[in-house]
């Protein structure tokens, strides 16, 4: 297996600590909100690089955290508390909110055959952990307390930017946005390992420490939850770029100096989604969700299929226009795939010929794209429908895209879609000429199927009940 490790900038052969085994850890979601598609990029490669480490035969534990406290709007120790700004927005606790979100992530993973991660640990649930981990790191001299808080010293390091792509003046750009500069802190990198309850007086969640009352940073759960699964030696570590600094920078500043020595060896950073006007965000312009684009009548494997065909290392642009014809060309391409007969006797040296060049490709730094090309190539292949079937059956343990999977389920919900819809028309209709009585019957009649509908500003959405 051939990777790009974010830490030595170029592609390496992947090495583990363990023969045959890898040890993998993803920045989960913090669960504030719905997931974006851009968010989504970024956990679907990942699944592709689970996946690959499996199909070339590792076996993978692999380990992710669910931000429910602790994560500030910015990404540096200030600015609010995004769980606590959800709870606020939706007038529920900070609990609700997070069981809420992390469901709906799960939800959206599975529509993108995403694999849930062997384990899934919520921040909340580490406490301990986190406490353990900053009390030796203040023993070891590589953190102090300040005005109540507890911050890592980065000026103990030798090298504290191990990603190397940080310039001074982006860092100071950074510095600017801060609404009010953290007098406590030592260094302007130092970050807060513990906060205490100076930070927000309606701190929703805070735990006894020996620092007083308070609740962790966003840096220290990811140390502490990896090293609490996997040991104090990691394979490697997976997140978006936006992760790469201040988050993983700080990861590994706080993980070294709590272990004594080198932690994690490959780090995977998938690059962004973007939309026409720059980074997608939950907050600007259409608020892009695996729900609205089913809305839209996009199967999700749509936009699977969309990830796949670009490399995880570029920026991708999103667009409808480009969906609409990745969607064309998946539904073409599984109702050709789905169409060969399991039945019969697989050419075996077909099979292994295929099934090495595809290892090939995706054991390539995960070139999906050409990935797809296999794919193609294998349906113009001289070869007997039983070995394309298994064929399609075994490049699917990677893509995940239900190639051999038959598509008449898709057309009895493009009926429904239809069906929905018409009735969605003419309930505007009836609003329209302020027929309420019928508009609710619509409703009504629509509720009884197991649809629901809502009215938002993006319009009527409807989901099953
Ligand atoms: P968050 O829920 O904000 O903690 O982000 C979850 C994951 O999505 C992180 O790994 C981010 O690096 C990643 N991410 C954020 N924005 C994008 C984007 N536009 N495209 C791809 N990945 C993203
Ligand atoms: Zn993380």
């Amino acid at each position: 297996m051939i990777l790009y490790n974010t830490l030595t900038k170029r592609k390496e052969e992947f090495v583990p600590n363990v023969e045959g085994k890898v040890s993998m850890y993803t920045c989960g979601p913090t669960v504030y909100h719905f997931a974006h598609i851009g968010n989504l990029r970024s956990y679907l490669m990942e699944d592709v690089l689970e996946k690959t480490f499996r199909y070339l035969g590792y076996d993978v534990k692999r380990v992710m955290n669910i931000t429910d406290v602790g994560h500030l709007t910015s990404d540096a120790d200030s600015g609010e508390d995004k769980m606590l700004n959800g709870a606020k927005r939706e007038h529920k606790t900070v609990m609700e909110i997070a069981k809420f979100y992390t469901d709906a992530f799960f939800s959206d993973c599975k529509k993108l055959n995403i694999k849930r991660p062997d384990v899934v640990e919520p921040a909340t649930n580490c406490i301990a952990e986190f406490i353990h981990m900053i009390e030796v790191l203040i023993e070891k001299d590589y953190a102090y307390v300040a005005g109540d808080n507890v911050y890592f010293d980065t000026s103990k390091l030798s090298t504290y930017y191990v990603f190397g792509n940080q310039s001074e003046d982006e860092l100071l750009v950074g510095v600017r946005e801060d609404v009010a500069e953290d007098t406590n802190k030592r260094n302007k990198n130092d970050f807060v390992l513990w906060f205490t309850q100076s930070k927000f007086e309606d701190q929703a969640l805070k735990w006894e420490s020996p620092w007083g009352l308070g609740y962790p940073g966003w840096h220290i759960e990811c140390s502490a939850i990896s090293m609490k699964h996997l040991g104090e030696y990691m394979d490697i570590h997976c997140g978006g770029v936006d992760n790469i600094f201040p988050h993983h920078t700080n990861e590994v500043a706080q993980s070294e100096s709590y272990v004594g020595h080198k932690w994690c060896n490959y780090w995977f950073h998938v690059h962004h989604l973007n939309d026409k006007s720059g980074k997608m965000s939950k907050s600007k312009g259409e608020f892009l969700t695996v729900d609205l684009l089913e809305q839209k009548g996009y199967d999700p494997l749509a936009y699977r299929m969309f990830c796949l065909q670009s490399h995880y290392r570029k920026p991708l642009e999103f667009s409808y226009e480009q969906l609409d014809s990745v969607a064309a060309t998946y539904k073409k391409l599984r109702t050709k795939t789905s169409s060969y007969a399991a039945e019969g006797t697989v050419d075996k040296a077909v099979f292994e010929s295929y099934r090495n060049k595809f290892a090939d490709t995706v054991g390539n730094d995960l070139n999906t794209a050409m990935a797809i090309t296999v794919v193609y190539d294998l349906i113009k292949e001289d070869t007997n429908d039983a070995t394309k079937h298994a064929l399609l059956e075994d490049f699917d343990r990677v893509l995940s895209l239900n190639l051999t999977i038959p598509y008449e389920a898709e057309e009895a919900d493009d009926e429904l879609t239809a069906y929905v819809e018409g009735k969605i028309a003419e309930r505007k209709e009836a609003k329209k000429a302020k027929d309420f009585a019928k508009a609710d019957a619509i409703r009504n009649e629509l509720l009884e199927k197991g649809i629901i509908i809502e009215d938002t500003r993006e319009g009527v959405k409807w989901k099953r009940s």
